[in-house]
């Protein structure tokens, strides 16, 4: 098929709820992608921060080549070894109890509340059901998920959306202390991630870690972008200095299959015993077993600190620009976001897509960058040599 074909029966056949780009991808190595005319792009998108270990890795495709030869699906009526060798890992280097495989973001995070509602009825009884979230947070499209989520663009069309969610406002403690009267968890992200790269306060989140241990409220960490080595840690929470009783986790797990997962800590993980909660493709080997080539790499300290490193490397280089339309550069690891004028920011986007880099976009005014945990320092180059160049016209 030609790209153009290709674009034609897209719009034909497939339901139009992308604003996709003008470009039709075809394979790709490292951290550069190709269309389908040969022209190559730099990726500081990782999809959405999924490839960690880039395109086209060997490890990781001939694992998921093997198990999908030996075997690919079999239902949770049985034991299969990928998913208890994923559950081991993340539990030990954790210190967490147990895991609840799903197939996304949004059904992971699912799957805590869930667990956080039952944890409270198991022990309260009915009505001390409330989670609260942040303002300007993102947990997924399901609509429970929707409501969960703390932008009011999201609460549309849908109604009636799921009861017992409230907003507090990010790095304000004593609106989520207030907000948390009758709640059974607290549900935050680390670096608030579609909302704008916006990395939470340490003190604000020691502060609500704290509340929430001497209030029997669980707190649900939402690393289904920070984690997975995104922010040159394991999971983000940890250069936090907190314990949170709930991981939820996707994007990066699978390095490009689905994949999501609920670990919980031992004090709450046999909440959702037999016949509570499940999903049919949870756990699937082929995915477990791209997972565990990705944990393989990514738990390596020597692996984290490069990735630290890359991260400093691109903010510290965009700052050193100088350039007048940039207001500001954040983020933590390879999570990163450019401030620049909301109004000019998709120009941007797409001279650099001319130029041969893709990149992401958050909130208003964020520029947004996830490259793969593994791209390489001439990969960097070439992208914020780019940078430079489109956001100085
Ligand atoms: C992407 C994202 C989700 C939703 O994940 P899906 O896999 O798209 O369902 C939830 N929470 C956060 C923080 C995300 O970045």
């Amino acid at each position: 098929m030609t790209a153009n074909e290709i674009k034609q029966k897209e719009s034909q056949y497939v339901m139009q709820t992308y604003g996709r780009f003008d470009l039709v991808l075809d394979h790709g190595c490292g951290a550069t992608l190709y269309d389908t005319d040969g022209k190559s792009y730099v990726d500081m998108t990782a999809g959405i921060g999924v490839t960690s270990l880039g395109h086209g890795n060997k490890a990781l495709s001939e694992a998921v080549a093997g198990q999908a030869a030996k075997l690919m699906h079999v239902s949770n009526l049985y034991y299969t070894e990928p998913m208890v060798s994923v559950a081991e890992i993340l539990a030990v280097k954790t210190g967490m109890g147990k895991m609840f495989f799903a197939n996304s973001g949004a059904e992971a995070n699912e799957g805590a509340i869930k667990l956080a509602r039952k944890y409270s009825f198991d022990k309260y009884g009915e009505g001390r059901n409330k989670i609260v979230t942040l303002i300007q947070s993102f947990h997924g499209r399901t609509v429970t998920t929707l409501k969960a989520t703390g932008q009011e663009k999201f609460h549309q069309y849908f109604f009636p959306f799921t009861e017992g969610f409230d907003y507090a406002e990010a790095n304000n403690a004593a609106d989520v202390k207030a907000k948390c009267e009758g709640a059974c968890a607290v549900m935050l992200e680390m670096i608030q991630g579609e909302g704008g790269v916006l990395p939470l306060d340490k003190g604000f989140v020691k502060e609500i870690a704290q509340f929430c241990k001497e209030n029997d409220i669980l707190l649900i960490v939402d690393e289904v972008q920070t984690g997975i080595g995104r922010t040159g840690s394991l999971f983000c929470y940890e250069q936090y200095g907190i314990e949170p009783d709930i991981v939820t986790m996707a994007k990066g797990l699978g390095g490009g299959l689905p994949i999501g997962g609920v670990l919980a800590s031992k004090s709450c993980c046999d909440v959702l015993g037999s016949g509570t909660h499940g999903s049919t493709f949870g756990g699937n080997p082929v995915s477990c077993a791209a997972a565990k080539v990705v944990l393989d790499t990514v738990c390596d300290p020597k692996f984290l600190k490069e990735v630290q490193e890359k991260g400093e490397y691109i903010m510290k280089s965009v700052a050193d620009m100088k350039l007048p339309s940039v207001t500001g550069v954040r983020g933590m690891g390879l999570m990163i976001g450019i401030g620049v004028d909301p109004k000019k920011r998709a120009g941007y986007v797409n001279r650099l897509i001319e130029k041969g880099v893709l990149v992401l976009t958050a909130g208003s005014d964020a520029i947004r960058l996830l490259p793969p945990l593994v791209i390489s320092y001439e990969e960097i180059d070439k992208a914020l040599a780019a940078m430079k160049e489109v956001l100085a016209e």
